[in-house]
């Protein structure tokens, strides 16, 4: 079995080769390496004789199908994508190229590999698509969770560009007998995070002095997964799932800007206390709203835990401390990456 991973140097693609090589798997990475991908994530795997890397873009046809065929892969796991709302709101055209347009070339090189494959290599293969809980849209304070059967409702161009990019995969399934498999995750947190995101970016700011900028009035929610634990959710689908179905995972952890950034500040104030032995709440700042800005979000997974056997193992309160050490721990890696003063 032979995994080819897009977007492998990302965050959650990372993670993902990280524990397939480690468990002794064959992975072909693809990945851009855009301002997200570096392969200093990979930097713990690289050098081992499962992993091979390949610096290019979803949308290169040749260049997937030379990699299909050569690797005779097994699995397809598409984790390549533009995946930062507020950059989707100042430039959306990148996530319509890469989300939408760069996914339905990869799901046409896929389908050209399929067709030729034997029936046995056939009934292995699988395109797996990564996905958001952001595609099913804004939930108020007491509706129920989102789970499979949400109807899509996506708001911004990130999300637009994901639920899109569903469509095409469930379109090629339906229409070309393509076995796919859809996971719908909600926010990721932990190692190799990239700095712009909520909880990176609030330790960087914390510990450099800076201001922590809260959006509007830090109360939209979100659902926290500790991204180890999305990661094997994610190769269990990729080898277990149902073709032609979907799942939705989640972190069960429902959080407030406002719980996120005070808890950042207090793990903070124990591990690594300001000299002026005040508390990092008070660099606090509330700025102006993001536009169109979701206020919750929530995910039921009881399909996958029915089905898979998979939960969270990592609460919110163990994940976040662990976050928050290895970002002490490893300051090299963020410092190159940082760019907000
Ligand atoms: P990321 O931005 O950290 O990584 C994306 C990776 O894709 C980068 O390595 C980048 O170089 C690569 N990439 C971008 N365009 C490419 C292209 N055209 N060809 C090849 N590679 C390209 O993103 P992430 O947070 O790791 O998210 C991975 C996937 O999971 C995305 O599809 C995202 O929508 C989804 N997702 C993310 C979260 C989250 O909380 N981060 C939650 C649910 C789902």
């Amino acid at each position: 079995m032979t995994f080819l991973v897009t977007g492998g140097a990302g965050f959650i693609g990372s993670a993902v080769v990280r524990r397939l090589v480690t468990q002794g798997r064959d992975v072909v990475v693809l990945d851009a390496l855009t301002y997200a991908g570096h392969k200093s994530t990979l930097r713990e795997v690289e050098g081992t004789k499962h992993l091979r890397f390949f610096e290019g873009d979803i949308g290169d046809t040749t260049l997937v199908t030379d990699l299909l065929n050569q690797h005779k892969i097994t699995k397809i796991m598409h984790l390549a994508a533009e995946s930062h709302v507020d950059r989707s709101i100042s430039n959306p055209g990148v996530f319509i190229q890469t989300n939408l347009v760069g996914t339905a070339s990869l799901l046409t090189a896929a389908l050209g590999y399929f067709e030729n494959l034997s029936s046995e290599q056939a009934a292995e293969f699988k395109f797996h698509h990564i996905s958001t809980d952001e595609v099913f849209g804004d939930l108020g304070p007491t509706d129920p969770a989102f789970h499979e059967q949400t109807p899509y409702a996506p708001r911004s161009p990130y999300s637009a560009s994901k639920a899109g990019s569903d469509f095409l995969v469930d379109a090629w399934h339906h229409t070309y007998g393509l076995p796919t498999v859809i996971t719908n995750c909600s926010n990721n947190y932990g190692p190799y995070h990239f700095p712009e995101k909520l909880i990176p970016r609030t330790v960087i700011r914390a510990l450099k002095g800076m201001d922590i900028l809260v959006f509007g009035q830090g109360i939209n929610v979100r659902d926290w997964l500790y991204v180890e634990d999305h990661a094997e959710a994610l190769i269990q689908v990729a080898q277990q799932g149902r073709v032609g179905e979907r799942y939705a995972i989640g972190g069960g952890e429902e959080r407030t800007n406002n719980d996120v950034v005070q808890s950042i500040c207090q793990t903070l104030d124990h591990l690594r206390p300001r000299p002026d032995g005040k508390s990092y709440q008070d660099q606090i700042t509330y700025v102006t709203d993001r536009a169109g800005h979701d206020r919750r979000y929530a995910i039921a997974f009881d399909k996958i835990r029915a089905e898979l056997g998979w939960q969270p193992k990592v609460t919110f309160a163990q994940g976040l401390k662990q976050t928050i050490q290895w970002y002490l721990d490893h300051e090299d890696w963020w410092q190159a990456l940082w760019n907000e003063g």
